[in-house]
């Protein structure tokens, strides 16, 4: 059975994983099911896609075997984009959601309704001892809140209004959010992928 490593230690992406690959017989194991500690990858990168390339390919070249990375962040137009690949630190190296948030409503700030636009992205990538690096990215169009609200979630879900709603990605279920989110998206994309294996 081919083993497939996730370059995670978030539980909750490893769930969505095994689901994906559950059909395909592959076997899923993360970083939580290895022994040795992995010191933090440095995101050195200025792409989502970058980004996800490194950890994939620091970590195939450690256990030498195919790997599944992931990078994602929020891009906002009316910001030229940002925070972009700063996402997780755009408030400082402290990686604190509700600076973060902040952060992003100042600077909002007076941005009129019609110029709001955002996305949320994910890219996934595989890396396989000796080949080539292959990368999907899913995205989740929407806008920026003038104030936070909901519960759920993490990250800028708060302030960001899924195209269509009337509800922040923090109002919805966690069910309601995976059905539409970017993440859910890339897997769909890799899901073509992994079909044509
Ligand atoms: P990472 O890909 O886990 O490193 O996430 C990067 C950062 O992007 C997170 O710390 C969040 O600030 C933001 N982000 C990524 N995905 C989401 C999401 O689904 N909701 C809210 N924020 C997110």
């Amino acid at each position: 059975m081919e083993k497939l490593l996730i370059a995670t230690k978030n539980e909750g992406k490893v769930r969505d994983f095994k689901e994906l690959f559950s059909k395909y017989g592959m076997e899923i194991i993360s970083l939580l099911d290895l022994d040795e500690t992995i010191p933090e990858i440095e995101e050195t990168g200025t792409t989502f896609e970058e980004n996800a390339r490194i950890k994939a390919e620091t970590i195939v070249e450690r256990f030498q075997l195919p790997v599944l990375a992931d990078d994602s962040g929020l891009e906002i137009d009316a910001l030229g984009g940002r925070p972009g690949v700063y996402s997780a630190r755009y408030a400082g190296e402290a990686k604190n959601d509700q600076a973060n948030l902040e952060k992003v409503l100042e600077e909002m700030e007076g941005v009129p309704a019609d110029n709001r636009s955002a996305r949320f992205v994910c890219v996934l990538a595989v890396a396989r001892p000796g080949e080539a690096t292959y990368t999907v990215r899913g995205t989740c169009e929407g806008s920026i809140a003038t104030a936070p609200a909901g519960e759920n979630g993490f990250g800028y879900d708060p302030v960001f209004y899924p195209k269509g709603t009337d509800k922040t990605m923090a109002q919805l279920t966690a069910k309601e959010k995976n059905s539409i989110s970017h993440r859910k998206n890339a897997l769909v994309q890799l899901e073509k992928w992994v079909g044509k294996l």
